[in-house]
């Protein structure tokens, strides 16, 4: 592993800082992958526009659609790490994961229609994978696409679709043959939002925002030129992405650190006798071990990326530390807050807006999304180590 990082990474990090200062949206209110309010969306769009023209996002897409080829692998990373850290809106995720899929599977020509039009802000993605019977069994996925001359006519629904009311794409798997093996007889696309036929119902969670949807399809008719990849290869393509959504869930690493400055300066604030926290020593293992654990998180993560080879087990061994890891920062900056850890945002008295409520409230889904701990576990055993189903 190296932690000495060549020092035109350095510069380029400084460049990506000062761009984030001067054209970024402002502070997301909340932590994880939120959806913005509607009136957000220009500036989100706009950013999302400015970070791409600057060859800050896409990276490694084809020249041709802004990719730099001979950018540093570490590029990527530096910026998804800075824009956490600045505690700033990313670009809404689903635009990267389908821009991922059509580059890997997708034609020349949807290349050329949807890449721009994702690098512009112009079109925002939602990704309609997961059904109230098919998350962790994805492959069990029920949504049907019955072949109708040029065309597929969709019915059927979707769940926890994030960024569903605002998008204006959705990176779509639906079942297009039932006869053969479950793998075999899905088939990816890219289904326009404003079709007929789509009904989208907000899903309010335990922080009271509703920040992912129940998706239904009512007779959608989709042209067959959006399919991406070949008509039941659907799993390739969705692997293919998938990959990419796990390896980015380290990218919210980075937002540990201020969140660790927070917690400190929490466990230090004294209190109405003027004693504070970090007097007690149970505190303050707690807080070392906390930061202790923030180091080792990020060292895995450099770890991963200095990498040689590939490791199947590196993505979900980082994806179970660094969830678990967050939940137990967020429970203890509630309870450091003593009686007024029960307060809520709206309560004129809580503490930094609320912020330690609500990320522990969201901590929870980060071990759920992108693959639950427990099937992150079977593929650390299964396919990292060789042991038995
Ligand atoms: C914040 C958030 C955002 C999301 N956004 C999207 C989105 O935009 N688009 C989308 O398509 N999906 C999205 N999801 C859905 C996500 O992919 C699923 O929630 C996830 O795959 C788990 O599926 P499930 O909820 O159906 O749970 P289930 O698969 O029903 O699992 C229930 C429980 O059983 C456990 N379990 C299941 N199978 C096994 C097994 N074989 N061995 C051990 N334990 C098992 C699971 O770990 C879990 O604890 C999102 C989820 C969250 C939390």
């Amino acid at each position: 592993m190296r932690l000495d990082l060549e020092p035109e990474l350095d510069s380029f990090r400084a460049k990506v800082r000062a761009f984030i200062a001067e054209h970024a949206p402002g502070r997301k209110p909340h932590t994880g992958t939120r959806a913005p309010a509607d009136e957000q969306l220009p500036a989100i769009r706009a950013w999302t526009a400015a970070l791409y023209q600057a060859g800050y996002l896409g990276i490694d897409w084809p020249a041709e659609f802004g990719g730099r080829p001979d950018a540093h692998p570490m590029e990527a990373t530096i910026v998804a790490e800075e824009i956490a850290r600045a505690g700033t809106w990313p670009p809404l995720s689903g635009g990267q994961l389908a821009a991922a899929a059509l580059i890997h599977f997708g034609t020349k020509e949807q290349q050329a229609h949807y890449l721009p039009r994702i690098s512009s802000g112009t079109d925002i993605w939602c990704q309609l994978f997961s059904e109230p019977g098919a998350g962790s069994d994805l492959a069990g996925l029920r949504a049907r696409a019955r072949r109708e001359g040029d065309s597929f006519v969709l019915d059927g629904q979707k769940v926890w679709t994030t960024n569903a009311r605002a998008a204006d794409r959705g990176f779509l798997l639906a079942r297009t043959d039932p006869q053969v093996p479950r793998h075999r007889g899905i088939t990816a696309f890219a289904l326009d939002m404003t079709s007929p036929g789509i009904t989208i119902r907000p899903l309010r969670e335990i922080t009271g925002t509703a920040d992912f949807n129940e998706v239904f399809f009512d007779g959608v008719v989709i042209p067959a030129t959006d399919v991406i990849g070949q008509v039941n290869d659907g799993w390739s393509v969705a692997m293919g992405s998938l990959a990419h959504e796990r390896s980015s869930i380290a990218a919210y690493s980075a937002a540990l650190f201020p969140a660790l400055t927070d917690l400190v300066r929490l466990a230090t604030e004294p209190g109405p006798d003027g004693a504070c926290a970090m007097d007690d020593p149970v505190v303050r293992h707690r807080v070392g071990r906390l930061a202790a654990r923030i180091l080792v998180n990020d060292y895995l993560n450099k770890m991963s990326q200095t990498a040689v080879t590939a490791d199947p087990a590196d993505a979900p061994a980082r994806k179970v530390f660094f969830s678990e890891l967050n939940l137990a920062l967020a429970e203890l900056g509630v309870a450091l807050q003593g009686v007024d850890g029960i307060l809520t945002e709206d309560d004129p008295a809580v503490r930094g807006g609320g912020w330690w409520q609500d990320a522990l409230l969201y901590s929870r889904a980060f071990t759920i999304s992108g693959g639950s701990n427990e099937i992150m576990r079977n593929v650390i055993a299964e396919r990292g180590l060789g042991l038995p189903r």
